[in-house]
């Protein structure tokens, strides 16, 4: 293997992931595949890069982070909002039996179908259209997860999220940063906990 991946997969534990299935799902897919050709020797840094129109490709420890949070169990359905390059995407669907994932840039879910097809992810579902309504034909999710950041949780996840399910979601908190805050759906309720500060690309609605 890479030494560089072995580096990575040392400093994601290091920082607190231990979850084997999140750190084998990880080493197994190739993140040079999912960056521009100028940030090729940066591919497996633990640090966000750029991708095009504007957006990025995450952290690796922040998407390590929030697919640990979700806390799958076996046969789990999980919803992305916000595919980009689809990195995070084809780690999910390392993890989860079924996933789901949304872009609402034209130019980034072709891209993303380009980055992923020879990982050849059946169990990847590539769409189209603005996440903030969700996609209530793969309803209910045991996960969702959200790569944009808004100012509150739409209504509509919270209603495509099974009972016990988790949303992970970047939101804009009243002092005006960015945490990443944890939905969780009880029979009665919905709790919320707010995690590590972060920093995300603004969830935008409509499609482009
Ligand atoms: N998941 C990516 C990170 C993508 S950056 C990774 O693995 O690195 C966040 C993405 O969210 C951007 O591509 C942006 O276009 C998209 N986005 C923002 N608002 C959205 C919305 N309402 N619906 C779908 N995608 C959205």
């Amino acid at each position: 293997m890479d030494t560089r991946v072995i580096q990575l997969l040392m400093e994601l534990r290091k920082q607190g992931i231990s979850d084997t299935r999140v750190l084998a799902a990880l080493e197994r897919v190739p993140r040079e595949q999912f960056v521009a050709e100028q940030f090729l020797k940066h591919a497996y840094d633990n640090i966000a890069l750029p991708i095009t129109q504007g957006q990025t490709i995450s952290q690796p420890y922040v998407v390590a982070y929030m697919t640990e949070a979700l806390q799958l169990g076996d046969r789990m359905k999980v919803l992305e909002i916000g595919t980009g390059c689809g990195y995070q995407a084809a780690v999910l669907a390392c993890v989860a039996t079924e996933v789901y994932s949304i872009e609402r840039l034209r130019g980034l879910h072709d891209k993303a179908r380009d980055n992923l097809r020879s990982l050849r992810l059946a169990n990847l579902h590539l769409l189209f259209g603005d996440g903030m309504a969700g996609y209530a034909k793969g309803a209910p999710y045991a996960g969702i997860i959200a790569a944009a950041g808004g100012d509150a949780v739409p209504q509509a996840w919270i209603e495509q999220l099974a009972v016990g399910g988790r949303i992970i979601a970047p939101t804009v908190m009243p002092d005006g940063a960015q945490a990443l805050v944890v939905l969780e759906k009880t029979a009665r309720e919905m709790k919320q906990s707010v995690l590590e500060p972060v920093h995300f690309v603004p969830l935008k609605s409509g499609i482009a």
